[in-house]
């Protein structure tokens, strides 16, 4: 594979009415499962993992992009290694020295001034080094939340959204329009598509859409081909890790241990995660084909 820009990946996208799935492989073991996925498709396609996730699972950034860079020329197709969520500016550093060549400054808790002066910062160390940078604004909840009075409050504002990729030199954008992290249990989430529109009105760059875990396809394909270009970059997680623990019977969510369960287990884990991977290109973002 070709490690690409990211925006790269996702203005190619756009232009295609297509999505990019960035799926997170949790660990180093299912990147494989990942890229084995897209270059079947023949799909674009963006590897991620999060802080959090580098303390859940016991991984560096360093051991995961060094598994990555280990194994993704055996495929064909086009790449971004991207690190998701992350607050802190050491974590961004190292997993820059590793080789991901985008990340992702998460500061949308704090204020919005905050949230500009991180950014700002992160997004000049990044493009020094030739690395891009995602930012959030407003706030995606997880899906315990979604049902509580004052989601409105959380969604991003468009014209926040202007003045904060300008201020900040962002290169794609988080945005929060109904999407929550994590699957949906009760019924399907709204997107806020008015919104989103409006969001795209104000700003060129590529926006990325967290929560796409357990979305009905047809609510995330008019979040991809709003006029104008919707959201490019879907995020999805948790739908790999349901499929893993599924393929193992587990019961528990996905923890450090798993990973010293039956190798031919954990394959047949890792082909029911490709699968799903496979199943998103074809059906839900329909990068399928798209190289
Ligand atoms: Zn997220």
């Amino acid at each position: 594979m070709e490690l690409v820009k990211i925006t790269e990946l996702l203005k190619d996208a756009e232009k295609g009415g297509y999505g990019v799935g960035a799926f997170s492989a949790r660990n180093t073991f299912l990147i494989e499962y990942v890229l084995r996925g897209a270059s079947k498709r023949k799909s674009p396609v963006i590897v991620q993992i999060s802080a959090n996730e580098f303390n859940w699972f016991q991984v560096t950034a360093k051991e995961f992009a060094d598994r990555f860079f280990e194994i993704y020329g055996k495929y064909e197709g086009k790449v971004a290694l991207h690190l998701d969520h992350t607050r802190d500016l050491e974590i961004i550093k190292a997993a820059i020295d590793a080789g991901f060549n985008s990340v992702m400054i998460d500061a949308s808790q704090k204020s919005f001034e905050e949230n500009v002066a991180l950014t700002k910062e992160t997004v000049l160390y990044a493009h020094e080094r030739n690395v891009e940078v995602e930012a959030e604004l407003g706030r995606i909840g997880a899906t315990d939340k979604i049902e509580t009075d004052n989601d409105e409050s959380l969604y991003t504002v468009p014209e926040e959204a202007k003045e904060f990729v300008e201020r900040t030199g962002v290169d794609t954008l988080a945005v929060s329009i109904g999407t929550a992290h994590g699957v949906y249990p009760v019924k399907n989430p709204k997107i806020d598509l008015d919104r989103l529109a409006r969001i795209r009105k104000q700003v060129a760059i590529p926006l990325v859409l967290h929560g796409g875990s357990g979305l009905p396809p047809e609510t995330v394909q008019k979040a991809i081909t709003i006029s104008g270009g919707g959201v490019s970059k879907i995020n999805i997680a948790t739908d790999l890790e349901q499929a893993f623990l599924n393929s193992l019977h587990c019961e528990r969510k996905l923890n450090s241990e798993i990973w010293q369960m039956d190798p031919a287990a954990l394959t047949k884990a890792g082909e029911a995660v490709q699968a799903v991977v496979e199943d998103k290109m074809v059906n839900f973002v329909k990068s399928a084909g798209k190289l």
